[in-house]
């Protein structure tokens, strides 16, 4: 496990940006600078792999009616993540997604959004999100952690603090079950508590702020987000924090920030 200092994080963005100039990218809405060393030719290659491997290894939810929804809800916002993404011309970015959505049985209170739109919602995180609202709070929220490169950010600082920069193809091949380890905490997926690499503060603020907008434009109301993580730092408040909550810390500041960013949204939910 390894944590780094936000000060940390920008010197090692600023030095990587000045050795890779063509690896920094810019993250839409917060223009924040972003070091992605990996091609996303490989993030989506990788992607896809491992989401097919994932859906083999785990039980697919026989649940109609809530399969259904998680489906609804992610199409809703894929839809407004193509709008978005259309009008600030950026369409580009989004040119290799197969998006897909699906639900898999599992007790964690969790849900992830791999590179190319490949979402998985756990049934355990169905009591706490209640209805197409919460749903729509906690997939806009990952899928904006997946638009804004957030693992390919992940994935580069852990490239090179762990094999000095050494590119995703050449560390699989040399090393690849340390390589699928980095991917795996880079995106949340399967690991048991206190074993994942927290999303930063940073990324974090992000997430919520570009979901509220996503969702907002999908035609939920963005203010279902504040009981939505209030009832998230309820469920911290218990013995054990599930595995969402070590990388979604629910804290009164974050919701005091949500509060703050919903006139914004409620732009795009009025419109
Ligand atoms: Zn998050």
């Amino acid at each position: 496990m390894m944590t780094k200092s936000i000060l940390q994080s920008h010197l090692v963005v600023l030095v990587a940006c000045g050795i890779f100039m063509a690896s920094c990218s810019t993250v839409p809405v917060t223009g924040r600078k972003q070091l992605n060393l990996v091609p996303e030719s490989q993030m989506l290659a990788m992607s896809f792999q491992e989401y097919t491997t994932f859906l083999q290894q785990n039980k697919v939810s026989a649940n109609k009616e809530q399969t259904a929804l998680v489906k609804k809800v992610g199409g809703r916002i894929q839809g407004a993540v193509e709008r978005y993404f259309a009008e600030k011309k950026i369409s580009d970015q989004l040119s290799g997604y197969k998006w897909e959505f699906n639900l898999v049985e599992s007790k964690e209170v969790n849900a992830w959004c791999m590179p190319g739109g490949k979402v998985v919602v756990y049934t355990g995180i169905l009591p706490v999100t209640k209805d197409e609202d919460g749903l729509a709070v906690v997939m806009g929220h990952e899928i904006a952690h997946a638009v804004a490169q957030h693992g390919n950010e992940r994935m580069s600082q852990d490239l090179l603090a762990q094999f000095g920069g050494m590119a995703l193809n050449e560390a699989l091949a040399s090393k690849p079950e340390q390589t699928r380890q980095i991917w795996m905490s880079a995106f949340g997926v399967g690991v048991q508590v206190g074993a994942l690499l927290p999303f930063s503060r940073t990324q974090e603020s992000e997430a919520d702020h570009l979901g509220l907008v996503f969702m907002a434009m999908a035609g939920y109301d963005p203010r279902t987000a504040v009981p939505f993580w209030e009832r998230m730092a309820q469920m911290s408040a218990g013995n054990a924090p599930p595995e969402f909550l070590s990388t979604h810390p629910s804290d009164q500041s974050r919701i005091d920030q949500i509060k703050a960013e919903l006139p914004e949204a409620l732009k795009y939910y009025k419109q």
